[in-house]
């Protein structure tokens, strides 16, 4: 269970486990990109650090529509617009909610992988953070319908996270800008996948 105050909490661990991996995620943009994927993100996470106090006192719909807008107008690139969106397309699953429960927390990232899906027009395979986002959603779906216990559900869906984004270094980039690579980037992680990564890593680890 978590309130919007929790949910902040969060906020605080991922703009950590991000700002530590800075020259790990701008080395994976700089081979397949332009090189900012990692100061993008990580100054968006600074300012939402800076506006938890705003944030912790919100309810949760109104607390995640603020993270999306601060995402979309702080982080720019692709990733600023798809991270907004996703924030903004999850706070509909929150209306008039005071807690997250275990169970929303699968819808939560749904919401969100349907809305990024739909603003970047891709699909899971074209090597994006979809790719990280998209087997979490399937694993905590199947684990939910399964009835596996919450521990293990979280541990799963970590995994999952994880092991996508290093599935993309298979892949041939469909989106983004490592299309524009004469070998589509086959060979490196997608860095958008990675950072991906790390927030629903450090997500289910917080839960559990
Ligand atoms: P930019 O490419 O504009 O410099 P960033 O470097 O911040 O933006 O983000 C790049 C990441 O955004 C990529 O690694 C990829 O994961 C993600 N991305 C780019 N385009 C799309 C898209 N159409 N759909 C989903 N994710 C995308
Ligand atoms: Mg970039
Ligand atoms: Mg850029």
């Amino acid at each position: 269970q978590l309130s919007s105050k929790d949910y902040a909490e969060y906020i605080k661990l991922a703009a950590a486990k991000i700002h530590e991996n800075g020259d790990y995620v701008t080395a994976l943009d700089s081979a397949t990109g332009d090189g900012d994927h990692w100061s993008n993100i990580n100054m968006g996470f600074e300012k939402l650090v800076e506006a938890i106090p705003e944030l912790e006192a919100m309810n949760l719909f109104d607390e995640f529509k603020k993270i999306g807008m601060i995402m979309m107008s702080v982080i720019g690139g692709s990733s600023g617009v798809l991270y907004g969106s996703a924030y903004i397309g999850a706070a509909k699953v929150l209306k008039n909610r005071d807690i997250i429960e275990n169970q929303d927390m699968c819808n939560i990232l749904e919401a969100m992988l349907e809305a990024i899906m739909a603003r970047g027009n891709a699909q899971p395979g074209f090597k994006t953070m979809i790719d990280s986002l998209h087997p979490a959603v399937e694993c905590y779906k199947d684990c939910i319908a399964k009835g596996l216990s919450e521990k293990k559900t979280l541990s799963l869906v970590k995994s999952a996270a994880v092991d996508g984004a290093q599935s993309t270094a298979a892949m041939e980039a469909v989106r983004g800008r490592a299309c524009y690579q004469s070998n589509k980037g086959i060979g490196h992680l997608d860095p958008g996948a990675v950072t991906m990564s790390y927030q629903i890593e450090t997500l289910m680890d917080y839960i559990a």
